[in-house]
């Protein structure tokens, strides 16, 4: 895109998200040449920062050629500023105007994209501030492409009252096709390639239904705990942090049915509606869990950070019905944890058992299993006859691994994918307001009996898979874990 001149701020530059997923993302799109040639970068916080400073901060996370980072720095400035107030913001709106108009073709299209890598409460007076004094594109290049978007984080809120009045400050300064939600998990490749899968092949639809279908597992798993930052999860636990938002997501592309178009509205028109479609999680399907300390490590209520006696779930695992045509009756057990086993995040589909079969087939059921990380792969177990003189049978597997079929291939980061998407004005992978307001009706008063103390987490081992109740919640869903399979790595 040469024909712009692009301004990217990064409101809270001095901080965390900043330094590692946002910059790291922008110089990656650079370095690939994504990025027009008439590019800003300018951070914006209250810390007292030089340009240098900032430079060096971020080098270190940067990864590439020393020449090439150096050339992204140079384009990369800071400004000190509040929050609150228009002090700070008419600084920086001299400093994009003075930019803009110093350009000197009229044809080119000025973007100003402002990433809020802050703490949600100050998003409204930052909203407010940049609405009033940042908005004005009133210089040479005065063309009606010119366009201002505002990208901004999770949390959106703890609850469906608090996000909407969230949603309401926001959408009161910008209108919703301004605003992209991120959540990060829709800019991971196989979450983009759901729907592509989905809707470009035409075997799977015969199948992706009740008729065939027992159960649906959405898996997200990390194999440490909050080492030492459990204070700031503790206001969340694991259900706000990873299940309302990245599995639900997931949820509403296995779920969805298929959109009119590829037009992003079309597409979130149907992830919404498919939400809408979700009964509200009850206590009676879900299983909460706390890890304790397990030999040396410490457990989560170890953490100094972490108010005494607190029952904020580190795991969780909570069944779902969608209940409409295609899914009536069909569990989705979205499962989360944290100090587990392994890292991994997946969709599992277990189909029903071959009717009638011919064969042995016994703990031999039929699984579609989409792993988003670690290492990007898609495989069907499949019976197939075990080869040999012999007609007997064994699980194996349809595979697609990534690292196999697309060596060599750079798949980007979900933030370099959804940075480049909100450039290019594509709200496909954001989500809209009406999606978030279904997600947190699905959640809100489960969570609320979880805040008012009404359940207690079952305490789970360290570097174990939770609690033994999520595998008694599975087999409830209908999951059976098949004893007949193994996995051939060197086969792949
Ligand atoms: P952070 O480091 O705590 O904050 C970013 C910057 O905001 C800080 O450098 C600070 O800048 C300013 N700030 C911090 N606390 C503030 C407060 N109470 N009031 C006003 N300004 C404050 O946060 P972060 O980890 O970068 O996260 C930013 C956003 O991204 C949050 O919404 C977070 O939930 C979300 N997020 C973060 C990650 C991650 O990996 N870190 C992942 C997913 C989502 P100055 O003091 O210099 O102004
Ligand atoms: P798996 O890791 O064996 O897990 C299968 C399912 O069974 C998961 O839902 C798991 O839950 C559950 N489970 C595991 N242990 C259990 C237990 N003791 N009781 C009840 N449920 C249990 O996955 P798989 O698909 O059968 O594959 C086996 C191995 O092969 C995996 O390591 C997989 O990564 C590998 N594989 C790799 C590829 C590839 O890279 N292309 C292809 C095929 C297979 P949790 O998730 O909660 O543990």
């Amino acid at each position: 895109p040469s024909g712009i001149c692009l301004t990217v701020v990064v409101l809270g530059a001095s901080g965390d998200l900043a330094k590692k997923k946002t910059y790291p993302a922008l110089y990656a799109l650079y370095h690939r040449g994504f990025l027009p040639p008439n590019l800003r970068v300018v951070g914006y916080a209250r810390s007292a920062l030089t340009d240098e400073d900032l430079r060096s901060r971020l080098k270190g996370f940067l990864k590439g050629e020393e020449d090439s980072i150096d050339k992204f720095l140079a384009s990369c400035s800071y400004v000190r500023g509040e929050y609150n107030g228009s002090e700070g913001y008419e600084k920086l709106q001299e400093i994009l105007l003075q930019r803009e108009g110093e350009m000197m073709c009229p044809s080119q299209i000025v973007g100003r994209l402002f990433y809020l890598a802050l703490p949600p409460s100050v998003y409204p007076q930052v909203c407010t501030g940049l609405r009033h004094n940042c908005t004005d594109l009133d210089n040479a290049a005065d063309n009606p492409k010119n366009w201002i978007r505002i990208i901004v984080e999770k949390p959106f809120g703890k609850d469906l009252q608090s996000s909407e009045q969230l949603a309401d400050s926001l959408g009161a300064l910008f209108p919703e096709d301004q605003l992209y939600r991120i959540d990060h998990y829709l800019g991971k490749e196989l979450a983009q390639n759901m729907t592509v899968m989905r809707f470009a092949n035409t075997f799977y639809n015969s199948w992706w239904h009740r008729d065939y279908i027992s159960n649906v597992q959405i898996t997200f798993k990390e194999n440490f705990g909050t080492q030492g930052r459990g204070g700031y999860f503790d206001q969340f636990g694991i259900i706000r942090d990873v299940i309302q938002n990245h599995l639900i997501q997931l949820l509403a592309l296995v779920a969805m049915e298929k959109p009119v178009s590829l037009h992003p509205d079309d597409i979130r028109d149907e992830k919404t509606r498919v939400l809408r479609c979700i009964a509200p999680a009850t206590v009676e399907d879900t299983v909460l869990g706390q890890y304790v300390a397990t030999g040396d490590e410490p457990g989560y209520l170890d953490d100094p950070t972490v108010p005494p006696g607190s029952k904020t779930p580190t795991f969780a695992a909570c069944t779902l019905y969608v209940r409409n045509d295609r899914w009536y009756g069909v569990p989705f057990v979205l499962k989360a944890g944290k100090a587990l086993n392994e890292r991994k995040a997946e969709v599992r589909i277990q189909l029903k058992p071959t009717p009638a079969s011919l064969y042995l087939s016994e703990g031999m059921r039929n699984e579609f299993v989409m792993r988003l990380q670690p290492g990007e792969a898609i495989y069907m177990k499949t019976v197939v006859k075990k080869p040999g003189l012999e007609m007997d049978t064994e699980m194996s597997e349809l595979d697609l691994s990534y690292t196999k079929r697309y060596s060599g291939v750079h798949i980007p980061e979900a933030y370099e994918r959804l940075i480049l998407d909100a450039i290019r004005g594509d709200q496909q992978h954001f989500v809209r307001r009406d999606e978030l307001r279904a997600a947190w009706a699905i959640f809100t008063p489960l969570l609320h009996q979880i805040d008012e103390g009404a359940l207690t987490p079952e305490p789970y081992d360290i570097g174990s898979r939770g609690p033994a109740s999520a595998d008694a919640l599975l087999a409830r869903a209908g999951f059976e874990k098949g004893a007949k399979y193994t996995w051939n790595p060197s086969a792949s």
